[in-house]
């Protein structure tokens, strides 16, 4: 399928009106306010200290996540939500938090943000079902609120034994929460796009985007997230054929 296709699926699973000129077929979009940082960590990253986590099975690391009551969510949460997918996936998307329909179901991205991430993800040929999809902290934060400093460094390891028995080719940090939290910044998430990554010390490589329920919200930045989302697909294939 050509990226054109691509495209065109992409923008009619959005809702998103396509203009043509009548000079002019419809044209991919650039990639031009993308930056390829090959050096992987833009400046004001701080390097990351490596840390020793004795890896325990996905069995174990999910009993372990189930019995957690390492933080004060566990107090309102109707269940934890692990994470979802294929355990040999290439590709880890991850979010913010489970929000009430993922709390009530015990799995991540099932309301309608859930199903914005799927059309997202299958414009770029991509299956619910092929990738491995989890969140930032594994407990619903009470109104949906932002997840605390103390919650996030409580799941953390968690989410660190899923990536280091996942070992995916490239994780999409999809929003805010999950992007600053995962490159362990401040700055806004229009900063943190169209620029390559690594997470942390493992050389994975790590692209942002605006989360699906933000898109839900501002349609208009829909566009924007196409061109993510074509960019972690070149930065994944740049990937595979280095590791081949
Ligand atoms: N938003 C997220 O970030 N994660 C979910 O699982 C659901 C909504």
């Amino acid at each position: 399928m050509t990226n054109t296709d691509l495209q065109s699926r992409y923008l009619d699973a959005l809702g998103i009106q396509r203009w043509v000129r009548r000079d002019l077929e419809i044209r991919e979009p650039d990639t031009e306010d993308h930056e390829v940082v090959t050096d992987n960590k833009p400046a004001d990253i701080p390097p990351s200290k490596p840390r020793e986590i004795p890896l325990v099975d996905w069995e174990t690391l999910q009993a372990q996540v189930v019995a957690c009551i390492a933080c004060e969510l566990h107090k309102t949460r109707t269940q934890t939500v692990f994470g979802v997918g294929n355990r040999t996936a290439e590709w880890l998307i991850i979010g913010e938090a489970p929000g009430a329909d993922e709390d009530r179901q015990g799995e991540p991205f099932v309301g309608r943000a859930g199903q914005l991430l799927n059309a997202m993800l299958l414009a770029i040929g991509l299956k619910r079902e092929e990738v491995y999809i989890a969140n930032i902290l594994k407990c619903r934060p009470p109104e949906n609120r932002d997840p605390r400093p103390e919650e996030v460094a409580s799941c953390e390891p968690f989410l660190k034994h899923q990536i280091a028995l996942l070992k995916p080719r490239i994780i999409l940090a999809v929003g805010r929460i999950a992007a600053q939290n995962l490159l362990k910044t401040d700055n806004r998430i229009g900063a943190l796009r169209g620029k390559r990554y690594t997470y942390e010390d493992t050389g994975i490589p790590l692209v942002v985007t605006y989360h699906p329920a933000y898109l839900l919200r501002s349609p208009q930045e829909k566009r924007k997230a196409w061109q993510d989302l074509l960019f972690a697909r070149e930065v994944f294939k740049s990937q595979s054929q280095q590791s081949v």
